[in-house]
């Protein structure tokens, strides 16, 4: 379709059904875009709010982007919990000086909250697909944001027991970084050079859904859920694990511990959002 065809297209297609808000349902009047690609997607000069504010306009009221929470400092220097407390700095929670975790450090941008667990609904189970594309950048920002250059060698997806892919047609976490290379193209500072690597990790057992469990039975739930084939892939190299939700941190500490305990040089986990 040429450009103008396209753009033709789009205003019927808005006249007959305008878009909504995905979480409230209230008409929106999303800002005129560019479709054509990732040129200017990443804008280094803005911070998570901002970038949250512009990558959620078209999909979002300016109501429900008001009631998304970025997560700030002060937070848990390990797993990234952010501090009811606004004052001080970063330190060790009370969880993770108890029982230190296997990764590195933990973070994410945004606080699991109202708001932001109805995009994730609507991206993970409700065919919302084309969320990825500001899911992806808002997790690519918060790379930059907490990740120093040159700091990993390897990203691999939390992967889904193959039954599950099968139901959702999809990996959710893997969506959310296959477009980075090209982000990282794009940009005018190095990240260094990374693998995206899918063939690393595999879900072996399909665990019953970790939602209501405590923590206790979140890591006995999924103990051993995980194995590792091309081990020379990770040997020596620093891991990110990407995920989507971070709650209680059990699959990724579990993920983490057999990447550890097969070579790898360390571990970090990046998720989209954090349950506070
Ligand atoms: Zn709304
Ligand atoms: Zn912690």
């Amino acid at each position: 379709m040429s450009t103008s065809v396209k753009k033709i297209f789009k205003i019927v297609t808005e006249t007959i059904f305008p878009p909504k808000c995905l979480v409230c349902r209230s008409f929106i009047d999303p800002p005129q875009s560019d479709d054509n690609g990732y040129s200017n997607a990443v804008d280094l000069s803005l911070d998570i709010q901002s970038q949250v504010e512009r990558l959620f306009a078209k999909y979002l009221c300016w109501n429900c982007i008001g009631g998304l929470v970025v997560v700030e400092s002060p937070l848990c220097s390990c797993c990234g919990l952010p501090f009811e407390s606004r004052h001080g700095l970063d330190h060790c929670c009370g969880d993770c000086s108890a029982a230190p975790k296997t990764f590195r450090i933990a973070r994410a941008p945004m606080v699991y909250e109202q708001v932001f667990t109805e995009v994730i609904h609507c991206y993970k189970y409700k065919g919302k697909i084309q969320l990825a594309r500001p899911l992806g950048e808002l997790l690519f920002s918060a790379l930059r944001l907490f990740w120093n250059q040159d700091s990993i060698d390897v990203v691999i997806p939390v992967p889904l027991h193959l039954k599950r892919f099968r139901q959702r047609g999809f990996n959710q976490a893997y969506l959310l970084i296959r477009d980075w290379q090209t982000f990282a193209e794009l940009m005018p500072l190095d990240l260094g050079d990374f693998e995206i690597e899918r063939d690393v990790l595999f879900r072996t057992v399909s665990t019953t859904p970790q939602t209501g469990l405590d923590r206790r039975q979140r890591a006995a739930n999924i103990k051993d859920a995980f194995e590792l084939v091309n081990e020379a892939k990770i040997i020596d190299k620093r891991i990110l694990l990407v995920d989507d939700v971070y709650t209680t941190g059990a699959t990724v500490d579990e993920c983490a511990r057999l990447l550890l305990h097969h070579g790898a040089a360390q571990v970090d986990v990046l998720s989209l959002a954090r349950a506070v």
